[in-house]
């Protein structure tokens, strides 16, 4: 049975589409409401209504132009509004990004209702929602059901579902109101900065070579790089050598940093913390490089190599660049 309609925050991608990690909700959300709408900060632009429908909404709600205010403050505002006048959604769901986590915190204060976080699954119970939560970093996970209020709200992690075109025709915009937020909707985007990157981006490659301690020295990490290029791939990290500054922190796969789910993903010198475990077990293939044979990186591998890294990546490359 479904619960009504839900709405899912939209994010806009590059290409003017919606996100992935709108997309993957979508999917989700479609699964669990009867009737899925997007809600974007923005103009509701033909590519938002195409990309919306054929990930299965029926509708988009766009603010309009926000002139450079803050995501989470207008379209928060514009989905209490709409909770407030009855006609707004039975849930909100929205992606573990910052606008989507400040969208969902703002509409909480709006509303009084509370927002499950850290969500990777959902089901309904009757006209509730399920969502699932990993704790203990990752080791359990525990079900958190809404039992009451305005809105249910739901933070999701990344690559929690997978993306699923339903060949669905574009979707209607309709224009949402935005009541006035006061100071905070004074506050103005003045500059953005694109990190500047080569290759694919972490969160969405096909493949991902991360390295750790077991690199045993910054300049060793050229090694993860340069793997990553021959395979057409991302470089990811653990958190150990972020935190010792050799690479920066939007490298780190885990807890705290990225989920990646790529088809194949490298470790090379990384133990296998849980911390680092719930950020790649998802991928599709694990390979691991390690020169302790009892290190819990090799509990999911599915291929591994007890060695030293610095004898074995050098012989990888060197195979890999002669094809
Ligand atoms: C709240 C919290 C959040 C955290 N979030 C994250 C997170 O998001 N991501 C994350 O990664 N960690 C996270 N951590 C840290 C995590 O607990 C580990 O400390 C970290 O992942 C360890 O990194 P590592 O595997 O590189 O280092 P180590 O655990 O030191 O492992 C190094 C490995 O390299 C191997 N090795 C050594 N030399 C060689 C060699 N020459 N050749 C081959 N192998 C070798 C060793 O056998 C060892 O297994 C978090 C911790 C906490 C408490």
């Amino acid at each position: 049975m479904g619960m009504g309609t839900i709405w899912v925050y939209g994010e806009v991608a590059e290409d003017g589409g919606l996100s992935s990690m709108t997309t993957e909700i979508l999917a989700k959300a479609r699964e669990l409401a009867d009737d899925v709408h997007v809600v974007v900060g923005g103009e509701g632009t033909d590519a938002i209504a195409a990309s919306a429908g054929a990930n299965g909404a029926s509708t988009v709600h766009a603010t309009g132009d926000l002139a450079g205010g803050l995501q989470g403050v207008h379209v928060a505002a514009a989905i209490a509004g709409a909770i407030e006048a009855g006609s707004g959604p039975a849930a909100v769901l929205a992606g573990t990004t910052y606008d989507g986590r400040d969208v969902a915190a703002r509409l909480s204060v709006a509303v009084d209702a509370p927002v499950i976080t850290n969500v990777v699954d959902l089901e309904v119970s009757g006209d509730a929602l399920v969502g699932t939560e990993p704790v203990f970093g990752g080791t359990t996970n525990v079900k958190t059901t809404f039992t009451g209020g305005k809105a249910q709200i739901a933070l999701i992690r990344p690559k929690s579902f997978v993306a699923e075109e339903t060949g669905g025709a574009a979707a209607s915009v309709a224009a949402l109101a935005v009541p006035d937020s006061g100071a905070a909707g004074a506050a103005r985007v003045q500059d953005r900065f694109v990190e500047e990157s080569d290759g694919p981006k972490l969160d969405e490659a096909g493949t991902v070579v991360s390295g750790g301690r077991g690199l045993g020295e910054a300049d060793k990490y050229t090694m993860v790089e340069d793997l990553a290029t021959v395979l057409g791939g991302a470089a990811g990290a653990s958190r150990a050598i972020v935190d010792a500054g050799w690479v920066p922190y939007s490298y780190q796969v885990g807890q705290t940093g990225k989920v990646v789910k790529p088809d194949v993903y490298l470790a090379l010198g990384i133990s296998g913390a849980t911390q680092h475990l719930v950020g790649m077990k998802g991928s599709k293939t694990i390979i691991a490089i390690n020169k302790d044979e009892e290190a819990p990186i090799f509990g999911v591998a599915d291929l591994g190599i007890v060695g030293d890294v610095h004898k074995v990546v050098p012989k990888l490359l060197e195979a890999l660049k002669a094809r």
